[in-house]
């Protein structure tokens, strides 16, 4: 029998009896282990709440693992391919350890610099992208 039907119980005893300072007891009692209920729930909430963004912490460090950073970029293991896929943002990596891929782009003049670009959409990071530069991607990454 679980406490709220234990009370219940309790509650008929009391009013069969007709004792009704018996009966407050109980009433306070069901209502100290409704309160008690509620605030399991939450905590219920909470708990899953945090298992969530522990799990989200943990594969976003299992990813932290698994890139590389290259000349202004991080590169990742494509699984399908076995060759690093990237490049992806250094910036957004470094501080939300989100991996956001960068795409070129060429600057003119009037954009305050020349030249053809990696950046990224997300936080405008932009590196420049000349050359053969991510072509000796070192990988597997060096420790
Ligand atoms: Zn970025």
């Amino acid at each position: 029998m679980d406490i709220v039907s234990t009370v219940k119980t309790a509650l008929e005893i009391a009013e069969r009896t007709k004792n009704l300072d018996l009966k407050k007891a109980i009433l306070d009692l069901q209502e100290e282990v409704q309160n008690q209920r509620g605030a399991n729930l939450t905590l219920r909430d909470e708990n899953a709440t945090l298992r969530e963004e522990l799990a989200k912490e943990r594969a976003a460090k299992s990813e932290e693992g698994k890139v590389v950073a290259c000349d202004g970029a991080y590169f990742r293991l494509d699984p399908a391919s076995g060759k690093p896929d990237g490049p992806f943002c250094l910036g957004c990596f470094d501080s939300r350890k989100k991996l956001h891929r960068m795409t070129s782009r060429r600057f003119k003049p009037k954009d305050g610099v020349t030249g053809d670009y990696l950046c990224c959409g997300v936080c405008n990071y932009f590196t420049p992208a000349w050359g053969e530069r991510f072509k000796n991607v070192d990988w597997p990454p060096k420790e």
